[in-house]
């Protein structure tokens, strides 16, 4: 029997309770209303408050948008070489950085940020994400057009001297007084970079020209995984926040939201920090009265597969995954600053099935048709780089009988091989995978990885996490524990106590963040 096709919506669930806006076309974007067919409800009621915001946001991007007399006047501002006074449209540009994951957990906090610091959120769209996301406001667009005068993704990185945090050193802005501060004293934009946390200026390795070189170690990492040193991992482990470089205090946040434009390049789910910095705190709590739903409301109502993409989405889905009685997803990712041999990880995954007995045990005789279970279909969706867990997954199944006479199909979308940032193919493929991912009734995914954080929040299931074995190990002792939220990781959270001069665990002074299961320093909201 179809679990998913026999419980169809009702009518009113169609806009997901009011999270959708009912100004758009349906055919432009038919995932905006089919993706929910394939899901069960979601666990978190939606406040009316947010629904609120979203909608008054909506009215403030179609006035101040692309195409608007009101966007033309701030970019001649800003071209100009102005900060106006009182300007009526304030916005915020992203910038991308990394793969999908990260950047659609940046594109949701960019927009979180956009809602409670009232800008209008304008994406620098770049060849390999053309396509790929519906509009996601009526009436306007969130493609930055391609006459905006700062352009250059190359110009954006950590030492810029346009970096909010650079501005402070120099004495271009203080933070000291941000009453005093008028708008037309300021420079025209801002530039935020936001992964700064733990890194020193010449250990940034995530984004920008840094990037070449890990491009070339997932290459190598395809070949021979063993032969990489452990790299990234252990410089970002090291390196702690300088305290001066939280910009999630009130008195940056007072001088911030005084620049007309801003410019942000971020590989981090920063909307944990958002909630931690103490003029934001209220507001955030009224929109979300359930912190553990964040990303999986506004990764719900923001981001749409496109009809192409679409396409590739709802043919697998209706071919292998619709009439089965549980989809279980396993999603396997292998990091190149932390290699791990195929044997070790195919091992993890099966003491993970195991332990927490999501899939049913292998007989060794054909069972009678007496259970309860028998005759039942599970499929399992892989989501790999590597077709190797899923040939051997597959094999095993294929070979034995189960105890129950449950059936176990399995099936993998693709293999991909390798990672490729800029090509727009692999990123169709990659995210028509997350969302055939977040279609499983059960997720267990690798650690680390933002691609099956947005899987799983967007589903509402709280994930297996697949944990990293220590740096000096190469096998994980522990297979794998349940997460405690549906809440992405923030990998590198801010410390509390801004200019003061001490460190504060957050984890341990707000009731709503925890240190996450897959990364100890990281903050997850719950
Ligand atoms: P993260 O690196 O795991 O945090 O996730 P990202 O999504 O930011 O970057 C990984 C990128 O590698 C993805 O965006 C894809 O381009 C590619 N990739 C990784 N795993 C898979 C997979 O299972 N399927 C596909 N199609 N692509 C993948």
């Amino acid at each position: 029997p179809a679990t998913a096709t026999k419980s169809l919506p009702q009518p009113q669930d169609k806009l997901l309770g009011g999270l959708l806006s009912a100004a758009f076309e349906e055919s432009s974007c038919q995932s905006r209303y089919k993706s929910s067919l394939y899901r069960k409800k979601s666990p978190f009621p939606l406040s009316p408050y947010l629904v609120q915001k979203l909608r008054k946001y909506e009215a403030y991007h179609k006035k101040c948008g692309p195409g608007t007399k009101r966007y033309r006047k701030a970019i001649e501002q800003l071209k100009a070489g102005r900060n106006a006074d009182n300007a009526e449209c304030k916005y915020v540009v992203w910038f991308p950085c990394n793969g999908l994951g990260n950047r659609m957990l940046t594109i949701a906090s960019t927009f979180l940020y956009a809602l409670i610091s009232n800008r209008v959120l304008l994406m620098h769209v770049a060849a390999e994400q053309e396509g790929l996301f519906c509009e996601p406001f009526p009436g306007s667009s969130w493609v930055l057009p391609g006459d905006f005068p700062h352009n250059n993704p190359q110009g954006l990185h950590i030492g810029a001297p346009e970096s909010y945090v650079n501005m402070l050193k120099n004495n271009v802005v203080r933070n000291d007084d941000p009453g005093s501060v008028s708008a037309s004293s300021l420079p025209p934009y801002v530039y935020l970079h936001v992964e700064q946390f733990r890194l020193k200026l010449s250990d940034n390795i995530f984004c920008d020209e840094d990037q070449l070189i890990l491009n070339k170690f997932n290459w190598m990492a395809s070949v021979s995984a063993s032969s990489l040193p452990p790299y990234v991992y252990l410089h970002v482990e090291q390196f702690r926040l300088k305290l001066s470089d939280n910009i999630f205090c009130d008195e940056d946040q007072l001088i911030l939201n005084k620049f007309n434009w801003m410019i942000l390049k971020s590989d981090s789910y920063f909307a944990p920090a958002l909630f931690m910095t103490p003029m934001y705190e209220k507001e955030l709590e009224k929109m979300f009265p359930q912190k553990e739903s964040v990303f999986h409301h506004l990764g719900r109502y923001l981001f749409h597969p496109t009809n192409k993409v679409w396409g590739i989405v709802s043919r697998y889905y209706e071919a292998y995954l619709a009439r089965v009685d549980e989809k279980i997803g396993f999603q396997i990712r292998i990091f190149p600053e932390k290699p791990i041999k195929f044997e070790n990880m195919y091992d993890q995954l099966t003491r993970c099935i195991r332990e927490q007995r999501l899939l049913p045990e292998l007989g060794t005789a054909e069972p009678a048709n007496t259970t309860a279970e028998a005759g039942k279909v599970k499929a399992v969706l892989i989501a790999s780089l590597y077709s190797g867990y899923y040939e051997k997954i597959r094999g095993m199944y294929y070979e034995n009988p189960t105890k129950t006479g449950e059936i176990v199909a399995v099936y993998q979308p693709s293999h991909e091989e390798q990672q490729q940032y800029t090509s727009n193919e692999h990123n169709q493929k990659a995210l028509a995978e997350i969302y055939l991912l977040s279609y499983c009734d059960k997720i267990a995914m690798s650690a680390w990885s933002t691609f099956g954080y947005v899987a799983y929040s967007f589903a509402g299931v709280k994930p297996w996490i697949l944990l990293r074995p220590d740096w000096d190990k190469e096998r994980s002792e522990v297979a794998c524990v349940r997460s405690t939220s549906v809440e992405p990781c923030l990998h590198s959270p801010p410390i509390l106590s801004c200019r003061a001069k001490k460190e504060v665990d957050a984890a341990t002074v707000k009731p709503y963040v925890r240190h996450c299961e897959d990364v100890g320093f990281g903050l997850k909201l719950f």
